[in-house]
């Protein structure tokens, strides 16, 4: 009943077939675990699972059955030798840095990272003496600069939000290793469908599994992949005893989630680049960022690193923060939500939104115009998505699909 798992199998088959083990039921779907703790035959055996000497499940605040379907089928995925779920994207950074730093630590972090992991850093990690440098992710020489042999981790997320810039991540990984320095990259954008963080040289992939692990915005999840000592032992120490745990009906969820997303991400990838051809055409719109596109700035480290574009679309409208608001406004399908990842097409406007808490200055340094949009497109008919976005742009501009 038990069949066997092949290393040779490819990433599609990983992500269908590894981590599940049927019970005696002989259930052919992964079921959901739903108890708090295991039961024991013996205090000999409760003494054998406590002090290590057996391996098994003893508590869900660090391990759980259907828990571990996904945390192995990801691990697959990404190439890691072990992989621990938390309960949000944030809490796979937060229980990261926790387990593998100490106070006076020094961390070199790209700015465009993520809002919430920025304030994580400054506001939260800060306090305990983690000392954070920034760089710009684009910028080589100051990776050079910053990276001594005084830092312990760099961080990175590539392609980054909302303005998809992309760092050359196996040459950071060297750049890291050189001074004896980790390399962690949030491979929130790319799922492991399309890049592979660790197959580049990188230590560690962090994920929020809410976004496409998950596919259709229903849960929040996260997840850390590495190798057995700093994930398997460092980070689930954390979890056992700090207790940031994926509920195990989320976890069937992501490990569900899982066995569609090279469908999706194939889907997700192709309908952005029919979206972003269509802006590209568009007079109203000045600039339009994503990977996809032949003239993007790092178009060759992305043909190296990445297997597709992904679908986070971003784009300038001429009109500044009225004609932004004015497409936004005008969207009768595409909703108006920060989420990303899902099968539904989400619009944001960054200047007003997820980047609002900075200065004006901060934003132009940056790079967040007020005429930016930020789109994250989904799976609807990519026909549906352009006519909802033509309603609030220009309209002597008409597109038509052949
Ligand atoms: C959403 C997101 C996170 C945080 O994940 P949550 O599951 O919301 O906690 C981290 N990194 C990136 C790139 C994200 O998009």
């Amino acid at each position: 009943m038990n069949r066997k798992e092949d290393p040779a199998w490819q990433l599609k088959t990983r992500a269908i077939r590894v981590g599940h083990h049927p019970t005696n039921e002989g259930e052919h779907s992964e079921p959901i675990f739903t108890t708090s703790s295991f039961v024991f035959e013996s205090a000999e055996h409760a003494a054998a699972r406590f002090s290590g000497a057996e391996p098994g499940n003893i508590y869900a605040r660090f391990t759980n059955p259907t828990t571990k379907v996904f945390e192995d089928r990801l691990a697959a995925l990404e190439g890691g030798e072990a992989c621990v779920a938390t309960g949000s994207g944030m809490a796979a950074i937060l229980s990261t840095f926790m387990a593998l730093c100490s106070a006076g630590d020094e961390v070199v972090v790209a700015r465009q990272v993520f809002g919430t992991t920025s304030v994580l850093f400054n506001k939260y990690l800060a306090k305990f003496g983690l000392n954070v440098k920034w760089v710009d992710l684009t910028d080589w020489a100051q990776w050079e600069a910053a990276i001594t042999d005084l830092t312990c981790w760099v961080f990175v997320e590539s392609p980054s939000n909302p303005l998809c810039e992309v760092v050359d991540i196996a040459r950071l990984a060297k750049l890291a290793h050189t001074h004896g320095a980790g390399l962690i990259v949030d491979n929130c954008f790319c799922t492991p469908i399309l890049q592979q963080p660790l197959a580049l040289g990188a230590d560690i992939v962090i994920h929020s599994a809410t976004k496409y692990l998950d596919g259709q915005g229903r849960a929040i999840g996260g997840a850390v992949v590495g190798n057995k000592t700093q994930v398997g032992e460092e980070v689930r120490g954390f979890l056992r005893t700090c207790g940031p745990t994926m509920a195990p009906f989320n976890a069937w969820i992501f490990a569900k989630g899982l066995e569609t997303l090279a469908l999706r991400m194939q889907a997700h990838c192709d309908h952005a680049t029919q979206v972003a051809e269509f802006l590209v055409n568009h007079p109203q719109v000045t600039h339009v960022n994503f990977p996809g596109l032949a003239n993007h700035p790092q178009a060759e480290i992305i043909a190296r690193q990445q297997s597709g574009p992904g679908a986070i679309v971003s784009f300038a409208v001429v009109g500044g923060q009225a004609a932004a608001w004015k497409v936004i406004n005008a969207t009768q399908m595409i909703s108006i939500t920060a989420n990303l990842g899902d099968a539904k097409t989400t619009i944001t406007h960054p200047a007003t939104t997820t980047h609002g808490r900075l200065t004006p200055q901060q934003r132009s340094e940056a790079g967040i115009g007020n005429g930016l949009i930020r789109l994250a497109i989904g799976l609807e008919d990519p026909i549906d998505i352009i006519r909802d976005l033509q309603r609030g742009l220009d309209n002597e501009f008409l597109f038509s699909m052949s």
